[in-house]
């Protein structure tokens, strides 16, 4: 051992010009020992950034068959069974295949760092699946979602709960699907309680009613220009071009962020509420988290 230290540093220091470092010189090794105790690092944060809220669009079966033999999974699946249950279906330090293309937050490829939890529910009431075809209508209106049951409700404050928790992620990277994905995905809908699992659970964002009423009350909104609203979107996390007209993806963008924090009236375009609870939760939740 003491002889090995004394050839490399006898070739480092005195002898650097004629090669004589080779690989049975240096110090040898039966195995190597991880020291995880004499040296630590402040400049760190958890993987897990994230955790996005799905449904499935199917039943109990379906949903199962999918998300354990196709190429989509999540980390949790809340069936709709009156038990305890919580299927685990991908080790929280794996991907799951959940998020797929979008972003929030100055974030992208979320698999990378989120959570993926999938919920049973059929999403679109039957009746009004094709309801957008003919052209009439836009955006699914609030009344075409089906509810979720209460005790997956409970299931998914606990689990969130837990999750935020332990890995420290901050209210307004608690999302959905359509937050990160405005024109692929709708979900988890409408009828996702939001407001409720931040008053009994004290997860995710929402907005204070006072500083929602303030911004009401202003003149900003008649005077703000077109991307000037759409920056606040981006202030708050939402990924939006910064073109100054509302076309489909920005109204796309307005619509999965009206079934977040205004589901009972989601329309897709922006109007005064719609945009004060903006500014009054770019207000609250105010900074980004680190990017490092
Ligand atoms: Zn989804």
């Amino acid at each position: 051992m003491a002889k090995n230290i004394f050839l490399a540093l006898a070739c480092g220091f005195t002898l650097p010009l004629i090669g004589c470092v080779t690989t049975s010189q240096v110090a040898t090794i039966e195995s190597y020992v991880i020291d995880s105790e004499t040296y630590q690092a402040t400049g760190k944060s958890e993987r897990i950034k994230s955790i996005v809220l799905h449904y499935t669009v199917s039943n109990n079966a379906r949903s199962i068959k999918t998300l354990t033999t196709g190429n989509v999974s999540a980390h949790y699946l809340i069936l709709n069974n009156d038990d305890d249950k919580i299927y685990n279906l991908v080790p929280e330090n794996e991907r799951a295949w959940h998020a797929g293309n979008g972003g929030f937050a100055g974030r992208t490829i979320l698999n990378d760092t989120s959570i993926g939890i999938e919920i049973v529910n059929a999403g679109i009431k039957h009746e009004y699946r094709n309801a957008l075809k003919n052209g009439k209508l836009d955006y699914h209106p609030y009344e075409h979602y089906v509810e979720f049951d209460e005790l997956q409700v409970k299931k998914v404050g606990q689990l969130v709960q837990d999750l935020a928790k332990r890995y420290d992620i901050s209210p307004k990277n608690i999302i959905g699907h359509a937050d990160m994905a405005p024109s692929r995905k709708i979900d988890p809908g409408a009828k996702f309680p939001w407001q409720r699992l931040y008053k009994e659970y004290g997860i995710g964002a929402w907005y204070d009613e006072f500083d929602k009423q303030f911004f009401m009350s202003q003149d900003e909104f008649a005077a703000a220009t077109i991307p000037e609203i759409k920056q606040a979107f981006r202030d708050y996390g939402y990924q939006l071009n910064n073109s100054d007209e509302w076309d489909k993806k920005s109204r796309d963008v307005i619509y999965a962020f009206q079934l977040h924090f205004r589901p009972h009236h989601p329309t897709g375009v922006i109007d005064i509420e719609t945009y004060a609870i903006l500014k009054a939760l770019n207000k609250k939740y105010a900074g980004r988290d680190d990017f490092y």
